[in-house]
C-alpha cells in the first residue's frame, strides 16, 4: 500500500499559517514564535484548514493517486489532528482538492503510522521525529535535515522513488516512468 501524510506532503498548513499571522517560516520541528507554539498559532484562526494552498508536491502525487487507483494499488492518506474540528476540516479540505481520496483517510499519530505499516507498504512523510524510517520516504524539509533516511528533494525525485516502489511491489509502471 501507498500512504501519503497529508500536512506539509499535500496541504501546505504551515505557509497558510505563516501568511496569516505574519511570521518566519518554522526551521525547526518544534516551532515557538512570541511564546505561542505551532498548534497555538493553528487554533488561532482554524480556517487555515480549508483556505490553505496544496504544496508543490500535490500535483504529481494527485496523478500518482489516480494512476493507483485505476489499477487497484491500494492508496491511503494517514494524518496526525489533534482534535476532531481538524479531523473534519481536513475531511473537508482532500474533498475540495482530492476527492479521489474521500474515504481513504485514515487519521493516526506517528507512533500509530509506524506501527501500522506493513514491509510492503511505503509512507510518504516530512515528520523527522517517527520512532522508524523503514518504509518512509522523507520530502525534504528545512525542518527535518537531522534525519538519515530515504529522501526526496523535489516532485520529479518523489515520482521516481514511487515508480521504482510501484514496479518493485506491484509491477506497476507510472505512466511518463
Ligand atoms: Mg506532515
Amino acid at each position: 500500500m501507498l500512504v501519503f501524510d497529508i500536512d506539509g506532503v499535500i496541504r501546505d498548513l504551515t505557509g497558510a499559517m505563516c501568511q496569516k499571522h505574519n511570521l518566519p517560516t518554522p526551521q525547526v520541528w518544534y516551532y515557538y514564535h512570541d511564546g505561542l507554539s505551532y498548534m497555538d498559532y493553528l487554533r488561532k484562526d482554524r480556517s487555515i484548514y480549508l483556505t490553505a494552498q496544496p504544496t508543490e508536491y500535490f500535483q504529481v502525487i494527485k496523478q500518482i493517486i489516480v494512476e493507483c487507483l485505476s489499477v487497484d494499488v491500494p492508496v491511503e492518506l494517514w494524518t496526525h489532528q489533534t482534535d476532531h474540528n481538524f479531523c473534519a476540516l481536513t475531511r473537508d479540505w482532500v474533498a475540495q482538492h482530492l476527492p479521489i481520496c474521500n474515504g481513504l483517510i485514515k487519521f493516526k499519530t506517528g507512533d500509530e503510522k509506524i506501527d501500522s505499516l506493513s514491509v510492503n507498504d511505503l509512507l510518504v512523510e516530512d515528520n523527522p521525529t517517527l520512532k522508524s524510517f523503514d518504509n518512509v520516504v522523507l520530502i525534504d524539509r528545512i525542518y527535518n535535515q537531522s534525519v538519515v533516511c530515504s529522501r526526496v528533494k523535489s516532485p520529479q525525485e518523489l515520482k521516481r522513488y514511487i515508480a521504482d516502489y510501484l514496479m518493485l511491489k506491484y509491477g506497476f509502471k507510472l505512466k511518463g516512468c
